[in-house]
């Protein structure tokens, strides 16, 4: 183990009596985290992956209003999950949250620790150590990005990290024997939300911090530079989309079992899935990152033909879904608001267009 990670678990009993009244001043108010059961930690954990807490805490007040506990999910039919948790994206997530409340409410008893966790599909370790050390004070440590930042800068840790995954890794030692054996569920909420709100990504505001005096890149000004990651190549793509328009309802196509992320979920269908190809300037343009790759997603307003219609009513995944309705067709988050931009753009001239 290196130096400055010795002197920092050396300091740990400070560290965490420093670091454990901070949070009680400063910790943000979250629906989750008062009554922490495991149901409701890793309800918010999936919901907060990839999330802003702001955009969460009102569907994670709607799922825990609408499904309270494990065994009143287990009973809810996957079409009205996913419509709940239209537009927070990943969909996968709200899948594996309904089959783990199958899976653990036929079981005597729920697990209890990390590693009885991470036995169902789509709970990582992060997940489990925050469901462990939250809902049942198991002392494991979670490592996530805010994580990774603070201990990063803690230790001066200069050297390059290959991706989140291996900084995960390089971290969860240190973790581990930092985390508070007597609260270690606040211990991980405490660090989460230091590297949220003190030790953030740009402008950490080290005057504040409540473990600056063990913090080795505060003293060498170069906080704001770790951790390093190697730089990754950026992709680019762009999407040709058809914005199809008849008697007031809208063209959309529904993912069935064969797509990966998106089963259940409808989308804006591709122009190329239609057999049809863009002619002129899109409608709309819209740019957005998915892991590695920005698209660029280009909306052409449609006009087809007759035989296009029929042609299309035998793809079982294309359907006709009335503007009225667009919010309940559980439509992934960034087309939802295409689409109302389109709607609203077009006004109700397109509503009632036939082409
Ligand atoms: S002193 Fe600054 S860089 Fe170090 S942990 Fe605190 S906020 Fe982060």
């Amino acid at each position: 183990m290196a130096r400055p990670e010795r002197t920092l678990i050396q300091a740990a009993p400070a560290l965490r009596r420093a670091l454990l009244a901070w949070f009680a001043q400063y910790q943000r108010s979250m629906p989750w985290r008062s009554k922490p059961t495991a149901y409701r930690t890793v309800v918010s954990e999936l919901m907060c992956q990839q999330t802003q807490i702001a955009t969460v805490i009102p569907y994670f007040e709607r799922w825990v209003k609408q499904w309270p506990d494990f065994k009143a999910l287990a009973k809810a039919e996957e079409a009205a999950v996913l419509k709940l948790w239209a537009g927070l994206g990943y969909y996968s997530r709200a899948r594996n949250l309904l089959g783990l409340a199958k899976q653990v409410t036929a079981l005597p008893a729920l697990p209890r620790t990390a590693v009885e966790w991470q036995e169902f599909k789509g709970v990582g370790p992060y997940t489990a150590a925050a469901i462990a050390s939250i809902a049942y004070g198991e002392p494991v440590a979670v490592v996530d990005g805010n994580v990774v930042r603070v201990l990063s800068r803690l230790t001066g840790h200069r050297a390059q990290l290959k991706d989140a995954a291996s900084a995960t890794k390089q971290f969860t030692g240190l973790a581990d024997a930092l985390v508070d054996p007597k609260q270690p569920g606040d211990f991980n909420q405490a660090m989460m939300e230091l590297g949220a709100l003190v030790c953030r990504k740009a402008a950490p505001d080290c005057a504040k911090c409540p473990v600056a005096k063990w913090c080795d890149a505060r003293r060498q000004g170069d906080a704001e530079k770790l951790p390093r990651f190697v730089s990754k190549a950026r992709q680019t793509a762009v999407v040709e989309r058809a914005l199809v328009m008849r008697s007031g309802k809208l063209l959309l196509r529904r993912y069935g079992r064969d797509s990966r992320r998106l089963v259940g979920m409808a989308e804006i269908p591709e122009m190329v899935s239609l057999g049809v190809k863009p002619s002129g300037e899109p409608t709309l343009v819209r740019r957005r990152t998915i892991g590695t790759i920005s698209y660029e997603e280009r909306l052409h307003v449609l006009v087809a033909a007759a035989g296009s219609w029929r042609r299309w009513t035998s793809d079982p995944e294309l359907e006709w879904v009335a503007t009225e309705t667009l919010e309940q067709a559980a439509l992934t988050g960034p087309h939802l608001r295409w689409l109302r931009e389109w709607l609203s753009l077009s006004g109700p001239k397109v509503r009632g267009k036939r082409p």
